[in-house]
């Protein structure tokens, strides 16, 4: 069976990760201090703050804004349940708005008859690693005076209009969850434009203590006075470690996932059984996914299946969980989309051979 994915784990880190294993010192340090320093320089992040999940990541930012309970948050439906649970931690209701087809991403059409008094944030995700309409985005979050958090999860390395991904908005989430293109086992980080949030979140994401004024005498509480609730959200030196190495490899990653994406484009694009995503030159994809639509899709996943090729549904629609108050009627788009988006494999160990049979598999697909 061609595999879905494939966990990037370069043979070079198991040196470093040894040393730092018995290094005598696990915690949060210095490994975490050069793991930001060099996400920061790559991708040109004001200020990086590494946490233990893009979960965490996601909770922090609206915690940050402020989000709490009885307030509502602009979101999409069409995601990993991280997002919308994140929302729900911080006791808020999302507000489901609908995606489009052609992106999977939220639209931004259907965004601003659905704020209220309440909301007080708005979140979208570049699904698959395919950037938002930002600019659509941020011109309704402006008219209403609301911050918008990214949920970049499977997005590094993607670019709006040549700004890269994580440049854009207040708060943009990352992951370094096992099968996202980089990993540290779990991890992942916030990028915050704003310094004072920033130094916020420092504290917030160690249970609101401030480490730089923290004293060092034998006979006091070490904690300056701790105004605001935080998290146990840190990274710790053995995830940075990994992701340190991990880093090194990400421009390779990033081209040879490219590389793969553009073959299925090219060779699908033809293809009148199934229909591609858009790919617009303004948004700089991380081909985290590549997923196609197809009608009778069970059968499809059926079909390849049967020919060694594990196609997959990546999500489900949020909406229909209780948690989350139900299925909405007023979603059309992800109605549709919800019965026929397919991902096709797409990771750095398909070689051009599973790639070309995926593509010919296809093409005799009979629908
Ligand atoms: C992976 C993912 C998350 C969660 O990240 P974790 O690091 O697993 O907590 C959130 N949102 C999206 C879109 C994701 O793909």
């Amino acid at each position: 069976m061609i595999s879905p994915f494939s966990v990037h784990m370069p043979d070079s880190v198991k040196e470093p990760l040894l040393k730092t294993l018995f290094s005598g010192y696990i915690g949060e340090g210095e490994k975490v201090k050069e793991f930001e320093k060099k996400i920061s320089e790559k991708f040109n992040i004001r200020n990086c703050v590494a946490l233990n999940s893009g979960t965490s990541a996601l909770r922090l930012a609206l915690s940050l804004i402020g989000v709490g309970p009885g307030d509502e948050v602009i979101s999409t439906p069409y995601t990993a349940l991280a997002t919308n649970t994140a929302i729900l931690e911080q006791y808020a209701t999302p507000v489901f708005a609908d995606i489009k087809h052609e992106t999977v991403n939220i639209n931004p059409e259907d965004i601003a008859h659905r704020i209220t008094d309440k909301t007080k944030a708005i979140v979208c995700v570049h699904w698959g690693g395919y950037p938002c309409d930002m600019d659509e985005i941020h011109r309704i979050a402006n008219a209403h005076g609301l911050p918008v958090v990214e949920d970049a999860a499977q997005s590094l390395g993607a670019k709006y209009k040549g700004r890269q991904i994580g440049t854009i908005s207040p708060y943009t989430v990352f992951s370094f969850q096992a099968i996202k293109h980089i990993t540290t086992g779990d991890g992942g980080f916030l990028s915050i434009l704003d310094d004072d949030k920033y130094k916020e979140a420092e504290r917030r994401k160690w249970y609101g203590i401030d480490r730089a004024k923290r004293k060092k005498t034998l006979s006091e509480d070490p904690c300056e006075d701790i105004k605001e609730p935080g998290f146990k959200y840190h990274m710790n030196n053995i995830s940075a470690t990994i992701g340190i190495e991990q880093l090194k490899y990400f421009d390779f990653l990033l081209k040879k996932r490219a590389k793969i994406a553009q073959r299925y484009r090219e060779q699908l694009a033809e293809v009148s059984q199934i229909e591609l995503l858009e790919n617009n030159p303004n948004k700089t994809h991380a081909n985290w996914m590549f997923a196609i639509h197809v009608k009778n899709r069970t059968r499809f996943l059926e079909y390849m299946r049967a020919k060694g090729i594990g196609a997959t549904i990546h999500n489900w629609r949020n909406d229909k969980h209780s948690v989350f108050g139900g299925l909405r009627d007023d979603l059309p788009n992800l109605e549709k989309v919800n019965e026929t988006l397919v991902n096709l494999p797409l990771h750095h160990n398909l070689s051009e051979k599973e790639v070309n049979y995926i593509i010919e598999v296809i093409k005799k697909w009979k629908k």
